[in-house]
């Protein structure tokens, strides 16, 4: 039986205005306030406060935010001795964005994976960083993949991959520390390694370490959101050093 147009129309509208709200209410993901348009997901107030970090404001290497008038060069990034050629996130870890990356680690919304990465595609394309060879990303423990699946992290960078047209090399594992799988071909390469939020920036530095292991050719980090308070200590503790040298 074949129902007539006009009541195919009539039942897609119900699914669309009745149906879906259940599946996909239209509150924004974040806040829970209306939603006016269910496919974007964010209120708009939301939406504003989703504005990229500048990264002319920033350290090209550690990206503490830094005055671009000094020409001393970065106190933090001396400090730091990370092992990365550059270091940036799209956020700080805070309002929304940092919302968005909670949701995806610890509620599963799995479909949050690709608007996160389209927001590091737009900030890698104001960074001036070359294109990759490869992406990768920061191993879960093995026991949380068996239970949950992939990480935030991997899932987030397979996207990224799969914006620039580059392969996504899960090559790192975690076990009691981080380490470089053996089979991983990163020598000579430009690594982009995606991290969903930079807390500490113990771990993403760890990894760093271990894929030194592997002889890449430079590395790069990105992170959908970067604690902004991470450096003030190390700066404090900078500045500190120097009034006293
Ligand atoms: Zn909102
Ligand atoms: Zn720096």
């Amino acid at each position: 039986m074949t129902l007539p147009q006009q009541d195919c129309g009539i039942a897609r509208s119900l699914i669309k205005k009745v149906l879906f709200p259940f599946i996909y209410p239209p509150n924004c993901l974040t806040c829970d306030n209306f939603c006016h348009d269910p496919e974007l997901m964010l209120c708009g107030s939301c939406v504003d406060l989703l504005e990229l970090l500048d990264p002319l404001q920033r350290c090209p290497r550690c990206f503490f935010l830094i005055d671009p008038l000094k020409t001393m060069g970065c106190r933090v990034c001396r400090k730091l001795g990370h092992p990365f050629s550059g270091l940036a996130s799209a956020f700080d870890f805070t309002g929304p964005p940092a919302l968005l990356v909670g949701q995806l680690n610890y509620q599963r919304r799995r479909f949050l994976a690709k608007s996160l990465a389209a927001c590091l595609i737009l900030q890698f394309d104001r960074l001036n960083w070359p294109l990759p060879d490869v992406v990768m990303s920061a191993p879960v423990p093995v026991i949380e993949t068996i239970f949950w699946g992939a990480g935030a992290n991997e899932l987030i960078a397979r996207e990224v991959a799969g914006f620039l047209g580059r392969p996504y090399v899960g090559g790192l594992k975690f076990a009691g520390g981080f380490h470089l799988k053996n089979t991983t071909g990163i020598r000579d390469k430009t690594i982009l390694l995606i991290e969903d939020a930079i807390k500490t920036g113990e771990s993403l530095f760890a990894c760093g370490r271990a894929l030194l292991e592997g002889y890449p050719k430079r590395m790069y980090a990105l992170a959908v959101c970067l604690n902004p308070s991470l450096y003030s200590e190390i700066n404090e503790h900078g500045a500190a050093d120097a009034e006293h040298s």
